[in-house]
């Protein structure tokens, strides 16, 4: 038995390729494509804008299956965490972490990560494979199917609630309304398929998550820095972690090809930053390892000339880790430091510390065959 075509992760033009090869007149794929990105429906029967040959038909010819959920898990801190299994077994993390009036999805794009960050509970799994955009953009649906956040279809008689997440007070309608790639692997080690899968997410008349509601961070794969702007002009943030080449090569491994000065290069070249969007730096806080006085003044003088935020986040352990969190006092006279230079430097909070959930704790037990 051959495996119908999933429609999830297909753009906008497949998809109508797509419904056309089966005979589809052409203006279907608008109807099909508001089902699955507007309203999240998950069966071809809920299609009710379709007549029931029509969604029959679909059936017949096409999947819009989702990854399977291995585990799910609560945090006390109201964090939530999803393993989903892949069609192939394979499994990926995916996380939500609400905030009081705008919750972010923290999603995977690889199986595994090859990077190989020394700080890093995925860098210690391989790399097993990439994500497609499907199961990228998979990870969010599942999220809205989870915490019931898709919109209510517009019932007849009933004015239609404004689009605006938030709009009436409904609390529902914003659980997800950032989205970060953040979670396992390295996005622009698979740029393609994270590209396909935001692209559909930020399509104005699907999901809808603009790019400045974005967040890609990366370990620092110089080449494809520019073209995410240029492309996709989402925020980036940049996993920084130290401020000498010495230090960087030994914690974040990419940084032995792509060192500092050329990062920093790409960083300030970044086309979708400017004064109103400025670029994260990401610092893991390493107790005696990058975070010193003189480390922090380092960090200023690199930083000098780049619209920038430095996002310092208290190492989070895992099992077998071979470091330590730096001090409360440690972490706040770093901080100040930094913001003293005019730079805003907020301590994450750390989230869902007690479902292995947090920063860096993400790792499944997926290996390569
Ligand atoms: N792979 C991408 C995105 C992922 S992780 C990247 O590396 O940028 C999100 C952030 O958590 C990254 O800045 C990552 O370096 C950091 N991180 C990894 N392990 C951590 C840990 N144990 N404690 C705190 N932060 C960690
Ligand atoms: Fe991969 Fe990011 Fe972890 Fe580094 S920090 S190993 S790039 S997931």
């Amino acid at each position: 038995m051959t495996e119908k075509p999933n429609l999830i992760g297909l753009d906008f033009d497949e998809l109508t390729a797509a419904l056309m090869s089966a005979g589809f007149e052409k203006y279907r794929a608008k109807q099909v494509w508001s089902h699955l990105y507007c309203m999240g429906v998950n069966d071809f029967q809920s299609m009710t804008t379709l007549a029931k040959p029509a969604r029959e038909k679909l059936a017949e010819h096409f999947s819009i299956d989702r990854p399977g959920i291995s585990a799910h898990q609560k945090s006390s801190d109201g964090t939530q965490k999803w393993l989903l299994r892949m069609a192939d077994g394979n499994e990926v993390e995916c996380v939500h972490i609400p905030e009081e009036d705008r919750g972010a999805l923290c999603v995977s794009s690889q199986v595994g990560c090859a990077m190989m960050c020394k700080f890093c509970h995925t860098g210690t799994q391989r790399l097993v494979r990439n994500l497609t955009a499907g199961e990228i953009l998979s990870q969010l649906m599942i999220a809205r199917d989870a915490l019931q956040d898709w919109p209510e279809p517009a019932k007849e008689g009933v004015a239609k609630k404004p689009g605006k997440p938030g709009a009436n007070g409904d609390v529902s309608s914003r659980a997800v309304t950032n989205l970060v790639m953040m979670g396992m692997g390295e996005p622009l080690n698979n740029y393609d398929n994270v590209a396909k899968a935001l692209r559909i997410v930020m399509h104005p008349e699907g999901i809808g998550i603009g790019k400045r509601r974005i967040t890609l961070s990366t370990s620092g794969v110089v080449p494809m820095i520019r073209q995410c702007g240029d492309e996709l002009g989402v925020n980036l943030a940049i996993s920084l972690h130290a401020v000498t080449d010495e230090l960087r090569d030994v914690l974040v491994p990419v940084n032995r090809k792509y060192p500092i000065k050329e990062l920093l290069k790409a960083c300030r070249e970044y086309p979708a930053a400017g004064n109103t969007r400025r670029i994260t730096f990401e610092y893991v806080m390493l107790k005696d390892v990058n975070d010193s006085m003189a480390d922090a003044k380092q960090l200023v003088r690199l930083l000098r000339g780049i619209p920038a935020k430095i996002n310092l986040i208290p190492f989070n352990p895992w099992p077998g880790s071979p470091f330590e969190c730096s001090d409360d006092a440690t972490i706040q006279k770093f901080g100040d430091l930094v913001n003293a230079a005019g730079y805003a430097s907020p301590v994450r909070t750390p989230r869902g510390r007690d479902i292995m959930a947090a920063c860096g704790q993400l790792k499944s037990a997926s290996q390569r065959k």
